[in-house]
């Protein structure tokens, strides 16, 4: 993987060069991703950039002064070394991530779940932790990062480096690591010469304080909505329209736009149509229809269906405010937005998406469908029928 294959983020690349390229990484870093916005795929690219034999030994320029490091802006990605990492098998890479058990009552380790890690980076490189874990059989198993785990890093990264060069660890979702995490500290803080180790996590708050404190900290922001259309049209053969319009509904992050595509033909359109008639027009027996059909859909698909119907909103929000060249999605959508225009005020709209989004978190909580929709049903006939505008608790 090399810089090239990485989703936008073209600040974060630059600034992770500059530290290398300056000397100032510090022996852990930890890069903060939320979900989709490319943590990991990051992660394997920097690791393969510092180990790419071209960056470690670049060709003297003509123009260069005797210690100037100008090093290459990618790494080459056709050395031994790129090709090794691009298969993540360099000996000097070494990944942890969280794992189940394979019994019942005993400890895994990464290593012992190596070739589904390979497969799962390979193929699927900005999924998460959730999407993993399902991967190896996890079903309803917690993932865990076991106190093993631990004692396993310390063996691996006090291992001779192979290369006689650089050494990597790539700890993907610290979040996993219990109190047993305090036992990487002394790593964390003096690790072997020549060893460099990359957190790479969704949630600062959810890490030990005591590892997130020792590390240099490097956030990666969601994905500008151009990169992930682009991205979508070269990867998957999307059509121009149909990415941007994906890419605008994805808040920043590839995995939830391959999900988005992935479910086009679930056609939510018809779907917010079927809702906004029973809601407005034809009454309670139609709504709690609805609601049925809405809650036989798993809790990803709910979410995402009222991710599309507040981008929805939001388009009618922008034709109200700014006119409607600035909807920002276009035909039978665009059609939609103008719509709900004539049913609905400036503040009733934005009323409904904070509904909305209220119930997409409660959804995220676990809470249970059928009653979230049915009062979100309820509560949305209240803002738009009676023209009032209920006070959001
Ligand atoms: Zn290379």
């Amino acid at each position: 993987m090399r810089f090239a294959d990485i989703i936008g983020q073209e600040l974060v690349v630059a600034k992770l060069r500059s530290l290398a390229e300056q000397n100032r990484l510090s022996h852990a870093l930890l890069l903060l991703a939320r979900p989709g916005t490319g943590g990991l795929p990051l992660a394997v690219a920097f690791a393969q950039y510092l180990l790419c034999d071209a960056v470690q030994d670049p060709a003297p320029s003509l123009f260069d002064s005797k210690d100037s490091h100008a090093m290459p802006p990618d790494s080459c990605g056709t050395c031994p070394s790129c090709r090794k990492v691009s298969a993540l098998a360099h000996p000097d890479l070494h990944f942890s991530y969280p794992v189940i058990s394979r019994k019942p009552g005993t400890p895994s380790l990464s290593t012992d779940f190596a070739a589904e890690w390979r497969e799962f980076v390979g193929q699927y490189p900005y999924g998460n932790d959730f999407d993993w874990l399902q991967s190896i059989g996890a079903e309803n198993r917690q993932g865990k990062i076991f106190a093993a785990e631990c004692i396993d890093i310390h063996r691996r990264l006090t291992l001779k480096s192979y290369e006689g060069r650089l050494k990597i660890l790539i700890l993907w979702m610290p979040e996993y690591l219990e109190k047993e995490g305090n036992r990487l500290l002394k790593l964390i803080e003096e690790p072997p010469l020549g060893t460099l180790i990359l957190l790479v996590a969704e949630e600062y708050g959810e890490i030990l304080p005591t590892i997130g404190s020792r590390s240099q900290l490097v956030r990666l922001p969601p994905i500008e909505a151009p990169s992930i259309a682009k991205a979508l049209a070269a990867r998957c053969g999307t059509e121009e329209s149909r990415a941007e319009s994906i890419a605008a509904m994805s808040d920043g992050s590839y995995r939830e736009a391959l999900a988005l595509l992935q479910h086009h033909e679930d056609d939510w359109l018809s779907v917010a149509r079927e809702w906004l008639n029973a809601i407005l027009r034809n009454g309670p027996v139609a709504q709690v229809r609805w609601v049925e059909e809405i809650s036989k859909h798993g809790r990803e698909k709910q979410k995402q269906f009222l991710r599309y119907m507040c981008h929805l909103v939001e388009a009618s929000i922008r034709i109200q405010t700014m006119g409607a060249t600035t909807a920002g999605c276009q035909g039978p959508e665009a059609d939609f937005a103008e719509k709900l225009n004539r049913v609905a005020g400036l503040g009733q709209l934005q009323a409904m998406a904070a509904e909305m989004e209220r119930c997409a978190y409660q959804i995220e909580r676990n809470a249970h469908a059928k009653i979230l929709f049915l009062s979100l049903s309820v509560r949305l006939q209240h803002i738009l029928r009676d023209n009032v505008v209920l006070l959001i608790s």
